[in-house]
This record gives C-alpha cells, structure tokens and sequence, in this order.
C-alpha cells in the first residue's frame, strides 16, 4: 500500500443530478473540516461526466448552496466534463497493456449471475477471452484480479477478493462515456489528492479504485467512510429517495445537526448561533474519531421528506 502523500489534499466531488440535501452536507461538512484540521487543501469537483443524468441548474444550485453554507474549496473548480481527454489516455493505457477488453454483454443477458459484493450482477466472464462469434463490443472492461487492502480511517481494515467479490467492471460503457470508476482515480491522481473523505455508500466502489491505481500506476490515498444518512426506510437519502433540498435559511440549524449526525455532539444552544460561531466550533472540536464507526444512520424526519 503506497504511504499516501503530503501535504493534506482532500475534495468534494459532488454529481449534479438534484440540489444539495442533508446527506451531502454530511459528506462535504467531514472532509472540509478533515481537511482544514490538516491545514490541507479541499478541492471541489462536479462529477458531470454521466450527460445523460446531469439536471439542469443542478450544478448552480450546489455551488450556490456550497457558498450559503460557508464552504471555501481551493482553485478553480473542476468539471469532470471538461476532462474526457485524461480519462482517454488512462483507458488507452489500460487498453494498450490488455488490461481491459470488450464486451457484447447486454444488461439482461447478465442480470441472472452471481451477485458481487455489492449486489449488483457479477460479470461472469463471457467475453474475457474475446467476442462470441457474431457479437458486436459495447462496453469495455478491466480485468479484476488481485486483493484490494485499504485500512479505513471510520469503518476499519477492508479486503476485497477482486475476481470473487466484484468481477470484471465496465471502465467504458456502451455510449461511450468513461465510467466514474476511471474517472474518479484519474481525477484524484492528477489532482494530488491524498484524502478521500466520503459516503459508506461508496466504499463498495473502493476496491476498484485501488485496482485501477494499481494498473494505472498511481498513488492510493487514504480513506474514510462516513455513515451516510438515511431516511426512517432505511434507504440513503439521495435525489431518488426525494431527499429535500438544503434551505440556507437554517444554515445555522441544519449544519448543526450534520455535526451531531458526524458524532461531534454539539451543545443545543449552537444551533441559535450564527453560522460563522457554527465553523468556528466545529473547527475547534472537530474529531474524525467521534464519527459512529457505521455504514448509515436513519434520520429524523426533518431531512428525509419529501420535495413539497
Ligand atoms: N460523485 C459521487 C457522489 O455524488 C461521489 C464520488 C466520490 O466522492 O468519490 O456520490
């Protein structure tokens, strides 16, 4: 495992499909104040690269509600739209050294496989040794061998069999558009990133990360995986479960409850103060080992309903 890097680098890297809702801020909240305890840098990215999912206005309204709460990234921010050409030359690289071939396989045709780790079909190999006859390529993928390690600074040692537990992944879909697996190592090496402070709900996307740095060549960072909030379903709050938006108006209020979701236990009376006195206690207290060492957490009904 490489040593990961100095200076503290951390980001956000938020995908524009809906507006900011309290499980976004969650994440944004722990790797700015992660970052600023490092006296690092934090770096925002919109993760825009799938075109087809983007929601217009959506990227205005994060940066806009980004701003209201009081977070500053450092440099310009980064679209990863912008970015396609890096994301070529890394899957020519792949492509160059046989690490990834192509693929004819439907959805349907391999929804009955086995499951991966993270529940979603296990590609079961079909076309790794070359196109059935009469078949036409659609997505690529990386072959997935090996062991990915990572010690997670909140959820602990993790191991992932790689052929067993995820199997081979698509790093270039059937449209043609780089996958947020490929894109996501490209854009954190070139970037220098050192810390990846983000969602539970990503730590199944992990072990792929570390296998394309690994064939890549790049640097792993360090990890931590926050609980992710979810609704009293059990579900995550996201733009599918009609997560609301953030109000600025409670800014004060509502970053107050993502320092008590992060288990910073904030006293009451914080969330009367301003938003500037909210920083500068979160700053001064915050600690990465007060976050509950869990995969998600139900919140109360105030961040889960639904858009009116
Ligand atoms: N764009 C991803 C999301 O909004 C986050 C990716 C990451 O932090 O690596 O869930």
């Amino acid at each position: 495992m490489t040593v990961p890097r100095l200076p503290y680098v951390g980001r956000f890297a938020p995908t524009p499909s809906g507006p900011l809702h309290f499980g976004s801020l969650v994440a944004a909240t722990g790797s700015w104040l992660e970052a600023r305890a490092h006296a690092g840098r934090w770096l925002l990215r919109i993760e825009d690269l799938d075109t087809p999912r983007k929601v217009p206005g959506a990227e205005e309204a994060i940066l806009a509600a980004l701003g209201a709460f009081g977070f500053e990234w450092d440099g310009p921010v980064v679209r990863q739209s912008e970015r396609t050409g890096a994301y070529a030359a890394a899957f020519e690289r792949l492509r160059q050294a046989g690490q990834v071939y192509p693929c004819a396989c439907t959805r349907r045709e391999i929804a009955d496989s086995a499951l991966a780790r993270d529940g979603s079909p296990r590609y079961p190999g079909t076309c790794r040794d070359g196109l059935p006859p009469g078949r036409r390529p659609r997505a690529w993928r990386v072959r997935a061998e090996g062991l990915a390690c990572f010690d997670d600074a909140i959820q602990g040692p993790q191991r992932e069999e790689l052929a067993e537990e995820i199997g081979d992944f698509i790093v270039r879909r059937a449209d043609g558009i780089f996958a947020y697996q490929l894109a996501v190592v490209v854009d954190d090496a070139e970037a220098g990133v050192s810390h990846v402070v983000r969602g539970a709900d990503l730590l199944e996307s992990t072990g792929r990360q570390i296998l394309l740095q690994r064939l890549l060549g790049l640097p792993q960072p360090a990890y931590a995986h926050l609980p992710v909030a979810a609704n009293t379903a059990g579900e995550k709050l996201s733009k599918q479960t009609l997560a609301r938006a953030l109000d600025a108006a409670s800014a004060p209020a509502t970053l107050v409850a993502a320092l008590d979701f992060l288990g910073q236990r904030p006293p009451p009376a914080l969330a009367r103060a301003s938003l500037a006195e909210v920083w500068a206690w979160a700053g001064a207290h915050w600690r990465l080992e007060q976050v509950p060492r869990c995969r998600s957490i139900a919140v109360a009904s105030t961040h889960d309903e639904e858009c009116p």
